[in-house]
């Protein structure tokens, strides 16, 4: 039982939930928890000893380790209290309160709070959830475990890996292998062009690593380590390149566990929490920030996100929000594979964008309707993982659905 009732708790302590605490305590909200299932808060770029980090937020050049330590010393600072080691495991609503079933290392416990802010973040799709055949030798790591092996727990755990995917991520994965000392042999992407934007990929070809494209990966050899990998290429070629490790990169999915105990709409697009503008999810107490909302964006956007959330959470507190039932739904369709927000108040600006991607590369008319009535249309060309925005659109109460279309 709890007698205490927070004014908000944050689950997780990454840049959108650190961020939301800081900016809660700017606008006047007194009770702030942020509760962090790690030893340390700071989130993925905790995991990340590389820059950059932290450009437009602090006006500095961090490395992610850096960075996740400034964050956790503002967050401390402005007056939230953090409690890591702690672990969401549980939920139930009560009339005026969330309460929160919480695993410490202490025991179980809970913690009751008007509201709730999700930010959960995001991880890199499993080996077995990519359906990869092959052997289960040592030495296949997503970039996550990578980067703890190397910066937590100062480990290489190989000297010439195959990097599978070529975006933003990847280039982490690479900065972090030449931290450790190991070389990749070659970054393997299935689609016609790298996914991360042209320039970044300067870095690879400069220190000597073939981006091969339109190359499947078809095999992981070797027992008990890695030995070789097998691809395949768009002429349906096989070949093998040896290595001794393979970095699995990219796909990424929310972080959505805490969400579902939570009992809120679940987007299968996104597959996070479904907010309305002000981000608030199914439940006009329950909020997300980050990338628990949309796999996947860089640190500082859901730092910003972070902040942006928590001044409605604030003001939701503070005077109240347009009311959540007035929301009409808000969907994407064609070449885009999610939208949010999934639900929009009319009349009001909110986050002020719709945050898009698309499933494969494409280009055209990027139209938002309402009822079939087109409203808007814009002319846009995409790859996929690359982040598309569009201003709020103005649409109308009697209008129903809303329907972004590429
Ligand atoms: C492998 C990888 C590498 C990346 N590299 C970069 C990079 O180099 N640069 C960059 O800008 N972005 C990078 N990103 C994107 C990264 O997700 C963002 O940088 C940023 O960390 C997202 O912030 P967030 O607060 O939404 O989530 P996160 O940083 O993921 O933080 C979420 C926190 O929630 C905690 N949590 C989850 N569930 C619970 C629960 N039930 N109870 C309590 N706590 C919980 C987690 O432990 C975590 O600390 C990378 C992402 C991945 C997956």
């Amino acid at each position: 039982m709890t007698d205490t009732i927070r004014d908000v708790a944050i689950i997780g302590g990454g840049p959108a939930g650190l961020s939301a605490a800081m900016a809660l305590r700017e606008a006047g909200i007194n009770d702030i928890v942020v509760i962090e299932r790690e030893r340390e808060a700071g989130g993925i770029p905790r995991h990340c000893g590389h820059p950059p980090f932290g450009i437009r937020e602090f006006r500095r050049l961090y490395t992610g380790l850096a960075y996740a330590r400034r964050l956790v010393e503002e967050a401390r600072k402005s007056g939230a209290s953090l409690l890591t080691s702690h672990t969401v495991t549980g939920a139930r609503m009560d009339e005026d309160k969330i309460v929160l079933a919480v695993a410490t290392p202490d025991g179980m416990t809970e913690i009751a709070a008007r509201r709730v802010l999700i930010a959960t973040g995001t991880r890199e799709t499993t080996r077995a959830a990519r359906l990869i055949s092959g052997e289960r030798p040592l030495g296949v790591f997503n970039t996550g475990a990578l980067q703890s092996y190397a910066y937590l727990e100062h480990r290489r755990p190989f000297e010439r890996p195959v990097i599978i995917g070529t975006e933003l991520v990847a280039l982490s994965a690479i900065l972090t292998c030449r931290t450790l000392g190991a070389r990749p042999v070659a970054m393997i992407e299935s689609g016609e062009r790298p996914t991360a934007p042209l320039p970044y990929f300067v870095y690879p070809r400069l220190i000597g690593i073939p981006v091969l494209t339109e190359t499947k990966l078809v095999d992981i050899i070797g027992r008990p380590r890695v030995e070789a990998v097998r691809v395949k290429d768009r002429q349906g070629n096989e070949r093998d390149i040896a290595c001794d490790g393979v970095i699995l990169t990219g796909q990424f999915t929310p972080e959505a566990q805490a969400a579902r105990l939570l009992g809120v709409e679940i987007d299968p697009a996104t597959g996070g929490p479904a907010i309305d503008q002000f981000g608030r999810t199914s439940h006009p107490a329950i909020f997300a920030a980050g990338n628990v909302l949309h796999p996947v964006e860089t640190a500082g956007w859901c730092y910003r996100e972070g902040r942006s959330i928590a001044r409605f959470i604030a003001r939701d507190l503070q005077s109240g929000l347009p009311e959540a039932k007035a929301a009409l739904p808000l969907s994407a369709e064609g070449a885009l594979r999610y939208v949010v927000p999934q639900r929009i108040v009319p009349g009001e600006e909110g986050i002020g964008h719709l945050q898009m991607r698309v499933k494969a590369a494409a280009s055209g008319t990027l139209s938002i309707s309402q009822a079939g009535k087109v409203r808007s249309s814009n002319a846009i060309s995409r790859l996929p993982e690359r982040r598309l925005t569009l201003s709020m659109p103005d649409i109308s109460t009697e209008g129903g659905a809303v329907v972004v279309t590429l």
